[in-house]
């Protein structure tokens, strides 16, 4: 066989070397094709039908060893040359890529000089050899490899399965909610319509003007928590999806703080809820989107106010990381968050308890919600380089251990955020 027009398939995963390889064969003629695992290489290796593969060994998913067993299994690649070309030169590596079905065995990195020589002499039949012993060896040593790296492989697929069937069943939950959520202010639009209709149908006169102005009042309120509902949807797909745009600009946090407590305080007295917010005045501007910002801290308030019994207390603080960063820290005296649920909280539709149980009221001790809140707040803080956690001791609805959830802000985007 001539080298010229050979056609030699590459399977590696690191760029350099694959770029070195391949311009040095393609400068002497040959037809080269690149891979960086596994699954694409014996896929080109079945379109193309090179006359020699060199096979990178360590590779993700499934190493070179695995790839060359598999492709000696497939008709037309059981004699073609498959020459391993690895950095890995430990005692045994050689012997081991040849029990698997290499030819050959090559080291990186190349020495340009003489590679393509050596290649060639693959490209003209050359195998480098084992002895029965030394096969026979490495062969039960590459069997235990497969089995192992199968049984490595059945405990991933075990594992992914599992997350996906739980991601269902959150799925299911949050369709069973948002329907919920959305039917009761629904609920509520459509009865005040029908009240409308009727003081309109019943009476000559015109409807008094306060009648009127109550029934503004709840159609506003039920379209307002529709509009929440599919804006809380909105959000996190846009998060999911990464395409949600902040428009940057200075971020006074005493007027999210002002905009929060306009939002909260009425809710809390009815509660009883003492809100403490501190004085934000002294820290610093950050450039980031207020209003996505106020977003957030306004859902980790919200949930301070779902998950805190009536005469508990909520408090947010400011904590200035001069030139650095902010961390705004909500705490509560409310049931507190198990240690084990803490990671899974800021995920899309996570709402720790039986559905059933939420009631619908956003403001009441354990109110509904969608289980996004929290997954909102941490797209936008992470959007913004900041990051979001929380510390609890546990969840207990008697003694109330409470939680703190902290939101630690870069001045800008585009600082790095301390480790605390
Ligand atoms: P939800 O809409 O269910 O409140 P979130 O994403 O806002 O969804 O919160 C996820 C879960 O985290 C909640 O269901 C709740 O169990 C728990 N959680 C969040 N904040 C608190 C808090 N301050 N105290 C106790 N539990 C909390």
């Amino acid at each position: 066989m001539t080298a010229k027009g050979a056609k030699i398939l590459y399977i590696e995963d690191d760029h350099a070397s694959r770029r070195l390889v391949e311009r040095v064969l393609t400068s002497r003629g040959y037809e080269v094709f690149v891979a960086t695992e596994g699954l694409e290489g014996i896929n080109l290796a079945r379109e193309k039908r090179p006359q020699l593969i060199l096979m990178d060994i360590n590779l993700p998913n499934m190493d070179g060893r695995e790839i060359t067993t598999r492709l000696r299994g497939l008709p037309n690649f059981s004699e073609i040359p498959i020459v391993a070309l690895t950095a890995n030169i430990s005692a045994g590596s050689r012997e081991l890529a040849l029990a698997a079905g290499c030819t050959g065995f090559m080291t990186k990195p190349i020495d340009v000089a003489t590679f393509t020589t050596d290649v060639e002499r693959f490209l003209q039949g050359k195998q480098d050899k084992l002895s029965a012993d030394e096969r026979n060896q490495h062969l039960e040593k590459h069997a235990q490899n497969l089995v192992e790296s199968l049984e490595k492989k059945v405990r991933e697929l075990r594992a992914a399965n599992k997350r996906l069937m739980e991601l269902d069943s959150l799925k299911s939950d949050f369709i069973v909610l948002v329907s919920h959520e959305l039917r009761t202010p629904l609920t509520l639009v459509s009865g005040y319509s029908h009240l409308l209709a009727e003081q309109v149908a019943n009476k000559n006169d015109l409807v008094p003007a306060q009648s009127i102005a109550g029934i503004a009042e709840g159609l506003q309120a039920g379209v307002g928590r529709m509009q929440d509902v599919i804006n809380e949807i909105i959000s996190v797909v846009r998060i999911s999806s990464g395409t949600l745009d902040l428009s940057l600009g200075p971020v006074r946090l005493t007027k999210i703080m002002a905009d929060i407590e306009k939002t909260y305080g009425e809710i809390c007295r009815k509660r009883d809820l003492k809100l403490n917010v501190d004085d934000f005045s002294g820290l610093p501007l950050i450039q980031g989107d207020g209003r996505r910002l106020q977003a957030a801290v306004e859902h980790v308030v919200g949930n301070a106010v779902k998950y805190t019994p009536d005469g508990g207390e909520i408090t947010i603080t400011g904590r200035d990381m001069p030139g650095k960063a902010v961390d705004i820290i909500i705490s509560d005296t409310g049931i507190g968050i198990p240690l084990e649920e803490q990671r899974h909280i800021f995920e899309q539709f996570y709402t720790l308890g039986a559905i059933q149980h939420h009631s619908t009221s956003k403001s009441a001790f354990q109110g509904g919600g969608l289980g996004l809140g929290l997954a909102i707040a941490k797209g936008i803080v992470e959007a913004h380089n900041g990051r979001i956690w929380v510390e609890s001791e546990r969840r207990d609805p008697d003694a109330l251990p409470g939680s703190t959830f902290h939101i630690l802000l870069p001045l800008s985007p585009s600082d790095e955020v301390p480790s605390l």
